[in-house]
């Protein structure tokens, strides 16, 4: 299965929300410019021993979208798919994401190209940390920020973190969020993504008269951000029916017992031959009568083709980008209501943002504490969103993206056009 489906260009999407957020609020050409071409790129070749002895060259990308509102904040990728206009989209979307929830971070993103499946955790690491080395100058806790993304995790976070501190002299924490809790991370940030993920299903859920244990589910993706929000939904009553990852998809017609397909992941690192559900096809999972998707994996998998087969009234996105805007103008027409990725899955950069301050000022806070502030700010910017797209008329998007954008372009004209 093609994790994206061939000649869709998120960054082509990106900008087509852009241009709507710009001409909504009336900004100018130049200044659709200056949101639309990233400040920084930087791709990098990143020379790798491989375990047998050979040697082979990947290539890395790390992109600082905006530093219009602060250093810059994004994930890092490792997917074969990566390419540098999938990495410009995502630093978009991420500038707008830290705007929206009133973050002083800009946007950035960076990947490199390898599935990850193919390597050694050691030669994972040597990849992490050449990547690491090449960016030295780019990257730091007052410049560039990265965090997981698809395909990384808190080890890769780790390697980061110790690369950049062996070559300062000294231990670096605030260069990279999403650390092990051992090497400097922050309680509450594993689950939140996909706790941000949810208290949107659930709001959304409330505000249309869903009951939970009345409600169906669909997951795509099984990863750091698709399972705690399949895992949170179960908990909540919510009958999440199909999850789908790489590899396939299970489906129960009267709900998955989550833990259990939990445990069954932990054991054969994949959902399908889950005893528990019968396989279906990968690409039927958008057309099943459930009542919430919740799309976590890749972007641009909802589409012109498979818009119209969705049955769902509602649409949470934990992926980025996953959503075309094909696809969007479809279900606008047909009432569905989407929640967009820049407002569903903030809550992993909102507790990243919680991450780098602990590090900065070497001061932990409990996970108890993590968890009220995260929901203060997802609950927050939920009510924001809401207004404004009541009072301009406007779907959820274009509301949100509307907002952010023009956060992003107020701090450009404050801060004026140097020289
Ligand atoms: P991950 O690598 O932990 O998991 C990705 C999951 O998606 C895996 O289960 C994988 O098998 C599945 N997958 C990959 N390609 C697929 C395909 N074509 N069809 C079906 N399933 C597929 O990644 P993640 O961190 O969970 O990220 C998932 C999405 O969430 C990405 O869009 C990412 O940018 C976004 N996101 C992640 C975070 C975070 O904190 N990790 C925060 C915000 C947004």
């Amino acid at each position: 299965m093609s994790p994206k489906p061939e000649h869709h260009n998120p960054l082509e999407d990106a900008r087509a929300q852009l241009a709507e957020a710009v001409s909504f609020l009336g900004l100018d050409e130049g200044m659709y410019q200056m949101l639309a071409i990233p400040r920084r790129e930087a791709t990098v070749a990143i020379p790798l021993r491989r375990d047998d002895g050979s040697k082979e060259v990947l290539i890395g990308h790390r992109v600082q979208h905006n530093i219009s509102r602060g250093p810059a904040k994004g994930g890092l990728r490792f997917s074969p798919n990566v390419d540098i206009d999938e990495v410009r989209a995502l630093a978009m979307w991420m500038t707008w994401k830290c705007a929206l929830l009133d973050l002083p971070f800009g946007g950035a993103k960076g990947g490199v190209q390898v599935d990850p499946r193919n390597y050694s955790e050691g030669e994972l690491e040597r990849i992490t940390r050449r990547y690491t080395s090449e960016l030295m100058s780019f990257i730091g806790p007052e410049k560039d920020i990265p965090a997981p993304d698809m395909g990384t995790g808190e080890k890769n976070m780790a390697w980061i973190m110790d690369t950049y501190s062996v070559a300062k002299g000294y231990t670096e924490l605030g260069v990279v969020t999403g650390k092990p809790i051992e090497a400097g991370g922050s309680r509450g940030r594993a689950a939140a993504t996909s706790r941000g993920v949810v208290f949107c299903a659930l709001s959304a859920m409330e505000s249309l008269k869903m009951e939970p244990s009345k409600t169906t589910a669909v997951v795509q993706g099984f990863g750091k951000v698709g399972r705690g929000a399949a895992r949170f939904l179960w908990e909540a009553g919510v009958k999440v029916v199909a999850v789908a990852d790489i590899y396939g998809a299970v489906y129960h017609p009267k709900g998955l017992d989550v833990p259990a397909l939990e445990e069954h992941v932990d054991q054969t690192g994949r959902v399908t031959s889950f005893a528990g559900a019968e396989e279906i096809p990968a690409d039927s999972i958008w057309g099943l009568d459930v009542d919430l998707l919740v799309p976590a994996a890749v972007e641009g998998v909802l589409t012109e083709e498979n818009a119209s087969q969705v049955q769902a009234r509602l649409i949470v996105e934990g992926a980025n980008g996953p959503t075309t805007p094909q696809a969007d103008a479809i279900f606008n027409d047909k009432g569905i209501l989407v929640v967009p990725d820049i407002l569903a899955n903030a809550g992993g950069v909102v507790v990243s943002y919680f991450e780098w301050v602990q590090g900065n000022q070497s001061y932990w806070w409990s996970e108890e504490e993590v968890n009220n502030r995260l929901e203060q700010r997802m609950k927050l910017a939920w009510r924001e969103v809401g207004k404004f797209a009541r009072d301009k008329q406007l779907p959820l998007r274009t509301a949100a993206t509307t907002m952010a954008v023009e956060r992003v372009a107020q701090a450009h004209l404050l801060r004026g056009l140097y020289p």
